[in-house]
């Protein structure tokens, strides 16, 4: 959008990673690939592609392993994994299997097997229709596209020329390009794809720098070397800005500033209404990094472990082991806190690789959460046990994502109460997502099997005002904060007064909605770390009496 009387220009995205930044925009074009190079047919010969492809596939795994180790000391563990998944993948008995082939049945080069078997595998998890498969595309493309340089010969990467100091605009952000950006202390990316789940996400977040994507047709809308200001709380850009405007959004950087300032200094004390009533903030986590942050942050607790992190991606169900050093490793900056562990919540937009999958044509009404767990019993077994095994190093709570039916939380209730009967120990905490209308409405029900019920709010709202959370188009419908989610949670309330009850989707994290929500009967809020104190300073303002 262009300014009237001026050459400023405006441009809207969504907020991946908050902040404010400005600076020159850098364009970044040219990350399609290699061009790959026809080879000469004469002296085609299928077994020197084959170790050509072996030779290609050793190096990117010791270049895997070196980035691994780069990203693990200088930006984050969660980050460092990705290189260990694209290690297993590259590696991977059936993907190899399958590049062979292709060399061998078709007689192509090394090059053309890895383009056509990569882009193969990046097509099945796009038309896969959840953002979790799209951002395991992207690994196969990153992949692909270091496989096809390795064969080509090329060693330097495009991103080792970004300026220092720069406004970064991409049409994506792959994992291996993450590393050239810490060293060069990019101010801010803005992308026209990545989810907020994607791994531009992950990166930008960690290393706290502002970050919008969804801007369209990016690399032409942007002016190169522009000055550009970037309000990634608002979600606005602002190119050829005037002095005005920069005063402007100097000014509402500094109050941001200010306000995370005064906010973080409190943030570690528990956080009580003006009359008195202790409301506990915990933090939404998925990895060990995650709560790391979350206890510097100022967390009472961990509200929602999502276990999903840990077997998305994975080619084979982890063993109980696995599972208990992972949960182990997440859990361990909260010991002698409250933590609640959400149970596999897959299925819908979280498909996993080891399930196999039915076509189903409406996902999100199909076989997820507890639903997937009724028909493989064996995952819910697995992780009770885990569970189980860490009772007495940690205060764990359980969750049951997707409760639609009494039989769904009687399900684990039984198998929980079965396994600690065997072992002769009490049951830790056990509790129901209220996040379909159904659970909301038969809470009473429900009642008998739980100790405590949290609200996922981000499902509520999708499937009361049946608006698909991942879609734009419908984007008008999803009202987290509308008085329909109010009514449900005070009708919860008022079925069910001595009942614990928390949030853990996304509303709880909008101060403005605070108040509403403990007068409403919520006792604990669980939130993204870097809003607990936010959300803290909130609920001091708070006046339950009035
Ligand atoms: C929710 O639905 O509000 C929730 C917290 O769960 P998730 O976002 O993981 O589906
Ligand atoms: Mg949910």
């Amino acid at each position: 959008m262009k300014d009237n009387n001026s050459n400023t220009l405006f441009f809207y995205g969504s907020t991946i990673s908050p902040g404010f930044a400005e600076g020159v925009l850098h364009l970044q074009r040219g990350l399609t690939g290699p061009i790959d190079v026809p080879g000469n047919l004469q002296d085609y010969s299928t077994e020197y592609e084959l170790s050509r492809l072996d030779q290609a596939t050793a190096k990117i795994t010791d270049d895997l392993l070196y980035l691994a180790g780069r990203v693990e000391r200088e930006i984050d563990s969660k980050l460092a994994e990705v290189f260990g998944v694209h290690s297993h993948i590259i590696n991977d008995k059936l993907l190899r299997d399958e590049l062979r082939k292709e060399i061998v049945d078709n007689l192509v080069s090394a090059s053309s097997a890895v383009k056509s078997v990569f882009l193969r595998w990046e097509n099945r998890f796009l038309l896969m229709e959840s953002a979790i498969a799209r951002e395991k595309g992207d690994d196969f493309r990153d992949i692909s596209i270091r496989l096809r340089n390795a064969l080509a010969g090329i060693t330097a990467h495009p991103f080792e020329s970004i300026p220092s100091g720069c406004i970064l605009v991409a049409q994506r952000l792959l994992p291996s390009e993450t590393i050239f950006l810490t060293s060069r202390s990019t101010k801010a990316v803005l992308l026209e794809y990545g989810t907020t789940g994607s791994h531009a996400a992950l990166f930008t977040r960690q290393m706290g720098v502002p970050c919008l994507s969804g801007i369209p047709d990016i690399l032409n809308a942007l002016p190169e070397n522009a000055y550009a200001l970037v309000n990634a709380q608002s979600g606005k850009v602002t190119v050829n800005p005037s002095q005005e405007m920069r005063a402007a959004f100097q000014k509402q950087e500094n109050n941001y500033a200010q306000i995370l300032r005064t906010s973080q200094t409190n943030a570690s004390k528990l956080a009580v209404t003006k009359d008195g009533t202790i409301i506990l903030v915990k933090a939404n986590v998925g990895c060990n990094d995650d709560s790391c942050k979350a206890i510097k942050l100022g967390a009472d607790g961990i509200g929602l472990y999502r276990l999903e992190q840990f077997y998305i991606g994975r080619l084979h169900p982890p063993s109980l082991d696995e599972l208990i050093t992972e949960l182990r490793h997440t859990m361990a900056p909260f010991k002698g806190k409250p933590v609640c562990i959400r149970l596999l919540d897959v299925g819908s937009d979280k498909p996993l690789p080891f399930i196999g999958f039915l076509a189903e044509s409406n996902p999100a009404l199909g076989r997820r959460g507890i639903r997937l767990m009724r028909e493989y019993p064996e995952l819910l077994h697995t992780q009770l046990k885990a569970v189980l095994a860490l009772r007495e190093e940690f205060e764990i709570q359980l969750l049951v994502p997707m409760v639609t039916l009494p039989e769904d939380i009687q399900f684990v209730r039984n198998i929980l109460d079965t396994l600690c009967n065997k072992l002769d120990i009490s049951s830790p905490q056990l509790g129901a997502m209220i996040e379909t209308p159904a659970a909301a409405l038969s809470a009473g029900k429900l009642a008998p099997y739980v100790d405590f019920m949290s609200f996922g709010t981000n499902d509520l709202t999708q499937y009361t005002f049946a608006a698909d959370r991942e879609n734009a188009t419908v984007e008008g419908y999803f009202n987290d904060a509308s008085d329909v989610i109010f009514r449900l949670i005070a009708m919860v309330r008022d079925e069910l007064p001595m009942m614990p009850l928390s949030v853990c989707g996304e509303l709880a994290g909008h101060p403005e909605h605070t108040a509403r929500l403990l007068q409403c009967g919520i006792n604990s809020l669980s939130v993204a770390a870097p809003l607990v104190a936010v959300i803290k300073e909130k609920i001091r303002s708070v006046d339950l009496t009035g």
